[in-house]
């Protein structure tokens, strides 16, 4: 299924006219081919040669975690809104009303988890931001018009509104001036966090159009890229045809005097087992960027200790920073791909117990929530009650990182709202 032109492999993306041969390489039956069709109605679905070609171990299909990464599960929605879409696809119902069913489902998944959109976006000018997010004082994100795709799409993404051609569900923007001027106006922000989709996914030529004005501003010092690229289309760095021209633009942002930090999203050790995954990592490094890795914990796909321990390990091997392990967002199909809290902190714990003090960089269980990033540190007894002992690593308000606080126990809970405070005690610090 590689494509090659000459001795260069050239990007080959799978999509919706692929998926029923693909769902029947991995051995579904043709109800449950409908059924995952039906899902890839609602959530995106997108893979291509390389990882189907490198990263899947068809013979475990379809239990293998790197298919279980891309292809959506019969299911992994709720079964009324499955049955509902496969009826329709089934009886050949218009595009006009398979369209507005969709959208109703998309809806009910809360398409913009944590305040996103309400509380994130800041005003330019007295204007509303587009496709920028300023949550954090010392970080605004941006979200280039141009890389809100990426080389495959994880089957739990939590940013999966950018991809369904939804405008209205969608944030992103082109303008890289408004970024500068903001970045500008804005003493506090010392890093700039380019994401999407993927920003990898552009070109090298757009790329450096978002990032050169950035060196400019003094107060800047770091400019990071959220990616999967190393991960789902190596070659980026490798062979593809502007891939020397990418690792110029690292070089200069590192010769700015800035870090250029590529935050590299790796969900399974079987990432970093092709060839080319090893020598796309090493010559981003040797650029003088540094990589971080950061990934969700993942039902059926991640969910095993010693998975995270050969991760990091591999990682921290190849000069790489294990950086966050994130408990899936509250989007989506978190019904289907969540983890409860106290099995996340048990398998972080089992995990970071088998590696070095150099991949102890990590951090997790994180979850991304409303207020900002909260950790789960561990479970205690207190005043005779267990509890969940939780920070922030990072919020909205400042005064509330760092500082201990507990909930209590509840072995099913997923998420910060479904925490509760022990008895007696105030509300949770920052849902108050
Ligand atoms: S790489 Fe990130 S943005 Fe892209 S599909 Fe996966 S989780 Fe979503």
């Amino acid at each position: 299924m590689a494509v090659q032109n000459g001795d260069r492999p050239v990007f080959r993306a799978l999509a919706l006219p692929h998926l029923d041969a693909l769902l029947a390489r991995a051995g579904l039956d043709e109800a449950d081919r409908l059924r995952a069709r039906a899902v890839a109605e609602v959530l995106p679905f997108r893979t291509n040669s390389y990882v189907v070609d490198e990263l899947i171990d068809w013979r475990a299909a379809p239990e293998d975690p790197m298919y279980r990464l891309v292809f959506p599960q019969p299911d992994m929605l709720p079964r009324a809104d499955v049955d509902r879409i496969a009826r329709m696809l089934r009886e050949g119902a218009s595009a006009d009303r398979l369209r507005a069913d969709v959208h109703e489902i998309r809806l009910r998944l809360n398409p913009h988890p944590s305040g996103q959109r309400d509380l994130n976006t800041p005003l330019l000018d007295g204007v509303p931001a587009e496709g920028m997010q300023h949550k954090y004082a010392e970080t605004l994100l941006f979200f280039p018009r141009q890389g809100q795709t990426c080389h495959a799409y994880c089957s739990y993404c939590f940013r999966w509104p950018q991809f369904v051609g939804e405008p209205d569900l969608r944030m992103a923007s082109g303008d890289a001036e408004a970024l500068t001027s903001y970045v500008r106006a804005h003493p506090e922000i010392t890093s700039v966090l380019i994401t999407g989709g993927d920003p990898l996914i552009m070109s090298s030529a757009v790329l450096a159009r978002y990032v050169e004005p950035l060196l400019e501003i003094p107060h800047l010092e770091s400019v990071r890229l959220g990616t999967k690229a190393l991960s789902y289309w190596p070659h980026r760095f490798l062979t593809d045809p502007d891939a020397d021209e990418l690792l110029r633009l690292f070089e200069r942002v590192v010769r700015g005097g800035r870090n250029l930090a590529l935050m590299g999203h790796y969900s399974h050790p079987r990432e970093l087992e092709p060839e080319p995954a090893v020598r796309a990592l090493r010559r981003v490094q040797d650029t003088g960027a540094v990589v971080r890795c950061q990934a969700p914990l993942i039902r059926g796909v991640n969910d095993r200790a010693e998975d995270w321990a050969v991760l990091w390990r591999r990682l921290v091997a190849q000069g790489a920073v294990p950086y966050y392990m994130f408990v899936e967002r509250d989007t989506g199909p978190q019904d289907y791909f969540a983890v409860p809290l106290a099995r996340a902190h048990e398998l972080f714990r089992e995990a970071y117990a088998q590696v070095s003090g150099l991949a102890r960089t990590v951090r997790g269980p994180i979850m991304s929530a409303t207020p900002g990033k909260v950790q789960v540190d561990g479970v205690a007894e207190v005043g005779g009650r267990r509890a969940f002992v939780l920070h922030y690593v990072q919020a909205r308000d400042p005064e509330l990182v760092g500082r201990p606080f507990f909930a209590a126990y509840d072995p099913d809970a997923r998420w910060l709202t479904d925490l509760k405070p022990l008895p007696g005690d105030g509300p949770l610090p920052g849902l108050d």
